[in-house]
């Protein structure tokens, strides 16, 4: 076997800050483990369409960015800790020329917060380079990193996306050609996995049988001969492509200069897309369903007003991503729609430690409340999810502060009882408040009037697909794909250690 070399081509060094992983900087919150992107485009810039593909795609992932672009055999590479403008600049862009794309903004889920698992992966095969892009999660990866560690491959970082370049480089070197050895690399995963390889001579677009990530096919500027990878249609838009269609579960589309082809590597696909990609996690703009995720999350909010009415003056959301089920909220009701908070858009994700002063007053470093709006009103706030409740109290403070005399939440998503296994960090289950508490101890904690979220139908019926059709195990326990016993060790352990 024809050894595998990680190819660690670092051409701008800079600094590295692990304090971004930092309770501090960490919100209330599930966290998005990735966006993805690639693009087949010969005469085009690209790394500049990749760079701007990934900046639609921030939200999917704020620790690390990278870009690896393919000019004939040669790849070049460039990733680091931090936000994609933080990474890239002119200068950067400039040294990766090439006809073909790869690009990853990442939030850790499997391995630490570290530069060394900034993605893409790029390792060199018996067929040249190949740059893989993950999003998702594998929950066999103690099964594939001792096959792997067996077979003498050199694992240089912890993350499970390593371990797929790995399994694809191994059996090219076994002597398969690009498609066979991807497919035969797949079939040895399990879990969720959407992803984008680039190789010298075109990209690939796979995503698992489950489809539990997104991942979407564009053309650019209406060329169906330049292709284009996002996870979602605003990595498309931003560079005025134009959306195709999905890549189906179980499928592998591989682009090359003999266009687009479609292989279903897998005998039992089917459809398990995550709801909360639909609730919180992809952008409102972006389309899943033929329609935009704004308008889906203003249905919950109607759904959830007629489930859980309440006598209010204003009913406003917690920004951004509970504004559209608010508006839904206020239509179904006849409540009116205010805006109770405004958020700091600049804020992100720091890399300074706020003071004691600043800690103490929590929130406000991101959120402040319009008193005039809200002294002396029965307000209704909606989110779109409780996580541990710490956030959503803190919240609930700072609106009685600012002179509401009563205060109603209402969550436009069901109770998260289950921790996630499949690329979004949602905690121990230990953690999740509603896997604990009831929701009157949960109205008690957070100190509101009344609570109520939406139910689990209401959220399915919302959609207008196939209840099936959708993972929601984060709300059941049901898991599309069975979890390993030492998988829900590990993850334990690692969120006791803190890592
Ligand atoms: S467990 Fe929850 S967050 Fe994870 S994929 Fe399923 S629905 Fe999404």
């Amino acid at each position: 076997m024809i050894p595998i070399h990680p190819v660690t081509s670092d051409e701008y060094p800079r600094q590295t800050n692990d304090s971004m992983n930092s309770s501090e900087n960490c919100p209330d919150k599930p966290e998005e483990a990735c966006g993805v992107f690639g693009i087949y485009a010969p005469g085009e810039d690209v790394a500049k369409l990749t760079y701007f593909g990934l900046y639609a795609l921030q939200h999917r992932g704020q620790e690390s960015a990278g870009i690896a672009t393919f000019e004939g055999t040669h790849v070049h590479l460039h990733k680091d800790m931090g936000l994609v403008s933080q990474v890239f600049n002119e200068s950067v862009l400039e040294h990766l020329p090439g006809s073909i794309g790869v690009g990853h903004t990442r939030y850790s889920t499997t391995g630490s917060s570290r530069k060394v698992n900034a993605q893409p992966a790029v390792l060199d095969t018996r067929l040249g380079s190949i740059a893989l892009a993950h999003n998702g999660n594998l929950v066999n990866t103690v099964q594939l990193r001792e096959e792997l560690l067996q077979s003498k491959c050199n694992l240089v970082t912890t993350t499970d996306s390593e371990m797929i370049a790995f399994a694809i480089a191994q059996a090219i070197d076994a002597g398969a050609d690009w498609l066979e050895g991807a497919i035969q690399a797949f079939k040895r995963c399990q879990g969720a996995f959407s992803l984008v390889v680039g190789t010298p001579i075109g990209v690939m677009g796979v995503r698992d049988p489950n489809g539990i990530r997104p991942l979407v096919i564009g053309t650019l500027a209406g060329n169906p001969i330049r292709y284009v990878l996002a996870s979602e249609t605003c990595g498309l838009d931003i560079i005025g492509a134009e959306y195709l269609r999905d890549v189906e579960p179980g499928e592998l589309v591989w682009i090359t200069e003999e266009g687009l082809a479609s292989y279903h590597w897998s005998q039992q696909p089917q459809r398990k897309l995550c709801i909360f990609e639909m609730i919180y996690f992809a952008r409102p703009d972006s389309l899943m369903h033929n329609e935009s995720l704004y308008s889906y999350r203003m249905r919950l909010g109607r759904q959830l007003a007629e489930e859980s009415p309440v006598d209010a003056d204003i009913v406003f959301g917690v920004p951004d991503s509970g504004v559209p089920a608010a508006i839904g909220f206020s239509q179904a009701s006849g409540v009116a729609y205010a805006e109770g908070l405004i958020k700091n858009r600049y804020v992100g994700r720091t890399f300074i430690q706020p003071t004691q002063t600043m800690r103490e007053s929590g929130i406000r470093m991101k959120l402040n409340p319009l008193k005039d709006v809200l002294v002396g009103k029965r307000v209704i706030i909606v989110d779109d999810s409780i996580v541990r409740g710490t956030t959503s109290r803190k919240l609930v403070k700072t609106l009685r502060e600012a002179g509401a005399v009563e205060v109603h939440m209402r969550i436009s998503s069901p109770p998260v009882t289950h921790p996630c296994f499949y690329g979004i960090d949602t905690d121990t289950q230990d953690q999740l408040i509603a896997a604990t508490k009831s929701v009157a101890e949960i109205a008690q904690q957070l100190e509101v009037d009344t609570l109520a979220y939406l139910s689990w139908e209401g959220m399915l019926k919302a959609t207008g697909e196939d209840p099936n059709s959708f993972c929601s195990a984060c709300f059941t326990g049901d898991y599309p794909v069975a979890i390993p016993e030492q998988v829900k060790r590990s993850k334990l352990i690692l969120e006791k250690a803190g890592v």
